[in-house]
């Protein structure tokens, strides 16, 4: 039975540690405190991931739109090859250190991302091939520069996580992480993903902004039938609209039944559609290879 586990979470995921598997009873030994003679070291050498509450929070806090903050604050990576996308932190220009850092501390630390909240515990977010949920469990990071280890308190991962407001931040991405592990532990029984459901789950995970502005195209309303009410809810709220996506991403890349409805003659409009772009293009190539001749 393969179970896949993620440590995506983890600040460091190419870290050499070989994690233990925690629940969260595992009493640690951790403290992180102004004066501490390690300070900032954790924020200056970064390679965190966001989650797409992480980017809602920080783009809000920031007052930029998703596009802004993605384009200034982060770059793209695959989770696997030719898998989904995930989203880093760029650091500072020519370094390694997080734009947010300050000699005081972190610029952004109420709407700090889920992986510095967690530091030094790392999720690990599994799903067996054979079960339709994840589990969590947790790992302990323990690197030398950080001296958080050394100081004399003692507490459970679910106190930390309390104490850093995870379980917020972890009940709200838990629909994208479904959706990464969902990808990695379906194989070739989903097949390789079009380019155009790879931008899907972009933009909806990670550009909200855009998500949005397509759940009011044309092309969006033309092909799905969403309730009036239903769709003023998600349009007025970003946490809704987010939520929204990751049930939009499971129907339309896994085909599960989210009960989004479509247009009774949705289809035969798209298929429509595709014969006509097929028409066009054939068209294109006999007129290309006539000049040619
Ligand atoms: S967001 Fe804040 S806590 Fe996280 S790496 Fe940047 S400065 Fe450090
Ligand atoms: S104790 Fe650890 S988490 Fe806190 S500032 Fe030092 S390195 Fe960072």
């Amino acid at each position: 039975m393969e179970v896949e586990i993620d440590i995506s979470e983890s600040p460091y995921p190419n870290s050499p540690v070989i994690p233990t598997q925690y629940d969260g009873d595992k009493v640690i030994q951790f403290q992180c405190r102004k004066g501490i003679t390690c300070w900032n070291a954790c924020c200056s050498n970064i390679d965190i991931i966001l989650s797409p509450y992480d980017i809602l929070r920080l783009k809000r806090r920031l007052n930029l739109t998703s596009g802004e903050f993605l384009t200034q604050y982060t770059y793209p990576f695959e989770f696997e090859k030719e898998g989904v996308a995930g989203v880093k932190f760029k650091p500072v220009d020519n370094g390694t250190a997080c734009q947010f850092m300050r000699p005081e501390g972190c610029s952004v630390y109420e709407d700090r991302p889920t992986a510095c909240r967690y530091y030094p515990v790392a999720l690990l977010s599994m799903r067996r091939q054979d079960e339709f949920t994840d589990s969590w469990s947790y790992a302990l990071i323990e690197e030398k520069h950080c001296l958080g280890h050394n100081e004399p308190r003692s507490l459970t991962i679910n106190d930390y996580r309390k104490e850093q407001g995870l379980e917020d931040y972890d009940q709200l991405a838990r629909g994208w992480r479904q959706l990464i592990l969902k990808k990695k532990s379906s194989g070739p029984t989903v097949g390789k993903p079009s380019k155009r459901s790879l931008l899907m789950f972009f933009m909806a995970c990670y550009d909200l902004d855009r998500f949005r502005e397509f759940v009011i195209s044309d092309s969006f309303n033309e092909t799905y039938d969403l309730p009036g009410d239903f769709k003023q809810k998600i349009l007025g709220d970003e946490i809704e609209l987010m939520q929204f996506g990751f049930r939009f991403l499971r129907q339309v890349m896994f085909g599960e039944d989210e009960g989004i409805t479509m247009h009774s003659d949705a289809m035969d409009k798209l298929l429509a559609r595709k014969r006509e772009i097929e028409a066009l293009r054939a068209e294109q190539g006999n007129q290309d290879d006539a000049q040619e001749a």
